[in-house]
């Protein structure tokens, strides 16, 4: 086992100063933090924007690179042409809406890459799972067709901004069409609203927001960015409530954004986004209306599955990764051996680890490398909780 230090991003949505986990973290482990910035995300791995380092040692992946074996055989067996390790394991800390978006799939991220290195900076897939922290809202995936429909017919803002003929098209598809059709109609929609006159979506936005006082999330994302397009996106994208411990899993090429809440993230080891709206940065429309799968319908909650009695395992359909949640209160408690060097961030309280003869003192903020395969026990003074990110092979 060996002390690691994650890398505190800040970006305009995440929240300023203390307010944040990710600042709260980055301080308990020794990092000093500023009041006035905004601290969005913890990073712990290796991807080039922000690798942990080795406390009093080398960066993380220089490290790997020289015990290849803490990381696992089996990582490069499976990644034979990639470096460090094949996960990117987050703690986001989020104030306002982040961009509509959506991450490639591999064949999509490497044709990106290769045209546009300068905006996607690697070749990698990028799927996502997000567990909540504290309650988590985000928009997720296309809604039923039928909810779409009807809010058609409800939001005569929304039918303008994509157009009548259009929207009646997609209605009478909805009733009638084959699914190859709805989807199509679906595509037609989105492409239509996306690609709209910028004059016509301030226009019907705000009629839009004149009438529905009701429509809290709209209202709510049009003080966070007034008139942007992203704000029909909440008609059209699941509003999904976490509950602290419930994930959801964010396959390639479905859209989201996250709204408000902490959450713990793994993904790939990527940094991809393809955005549309809600954000000041690049908007790249026309790749994120191509790659979407235009799969619709409700968002599977996972509770993760227990293992034991103090952690609960969330396993994504992806090699890259998967997430351990340990909480021990009082008892000793076993970090489940994994088959790959793993990341365990002390999200709460203290504890002492044990590894044979090796034992370390830990307390929140704290991240420790642990080499695969390693038999790792908790002994918690009083009560700690502990996030832990391998790769899921
Ligand atoms: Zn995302």
């Amino acid at each position: 086992m060996i002390r690691i230090k994650g890398v505190g991003q800040t970006y305009d949505w995440g929240k300023q100063g203390e307010e944040s986990k990710v600042a709260q973290l980055l301080k308990k482990g020794g990092q000093e933090v500023s009041a006035e910035k905004c601290y969005a995300e913890l990073w712990m791995g290796t991807h080039v924007s922000g690798p942990s380092e080795v406390i009093n040692g080398p960066p993380l992946g220089d490290y790997l690179k020289d015990f290849p074996a803490a990381a696992g055989d089996v990582i490069r067996q499976v990644w034979p042409d990639g470096e460090g390790l094949p996960y990117l394991f987050k703690i986001l800390s989020i104030r306002k809406a982040l961009s509509i978006q959506a991450h490639p799939d591999k064949k999509l991220a490497e044709k990106l890459h290769k045209d546009r290195p300068d905006l996607y900076k690697d070749p990698n897939h990028k799927p996502e799972l997000a567990m909540a922290l504290t309650p988590m809202e985000a928009l997720c995936g296309f809604r039923q067709l039928t909810e779409i429909s009807s809010f058609l017919s409800q939001v005569p803002e929304l039918k303008v901004a994509i157009g009548d003929d259009i929207s009646n098209d997609f209605i009478a598809a909805e009733k009638e069409g084959d699914e190859e059709k709805k989807k199509g109609e679906l595509k037609r929609l989105f492409n239509s609203l996306m690609h709209q006159d910028p004059t016509l979506i301030e226009t019907q936005i705000v009629k839009l927001i004149d009438r529905l006082k009701v429509y809290e999330l709209a209202l709510r994302l049009d003080t966070q960015f007034p008139k942007d397009i992203g704000i029909f996106s909440a008609f059209l994208l699941n509003l999904v409530v976490l509950k602290p411990g419930q994930a959801m899993f964010l396959a390639a090429n479905e859209p989201h954004a996250y709204i408000s809440g902490d959450c713990a993230e793994c993904m790939a080891c990527s940094d991809n986004v393809v955005r549309a709206g809600l954000t000041p940065k690049f908007k790249d429309v026309d790749t994120l209306c191509d790659m979407l799968t235009y799969n619709h319908g409700t968002i599977e909650i996972l509770e993760g599955e227990a293992i034991d009695n103090s952690t609960r395992l969330y396993r994504p359909p992806i090699k890259e990764f998967l997430l351990h949640h340990t909480k021990a209160q009082g008892h000793e408690a076993t970090l489940a051996q994994c088959n790959t060097g793993s990341i365990a961030l002390i999200y709460e309280g203290t504890a002492t680890l044990m590894e044979g003869r090796d034992t370390l003192k830990v307390k929140a903020g704290d991240i420790v490398f642990i080499r695969a395969g390693a038999n790792v026990r908790v002994q918690p003074k009083g009560s700690v909780e502990i996030l832990r990110c391998s790769a899921n092979c």
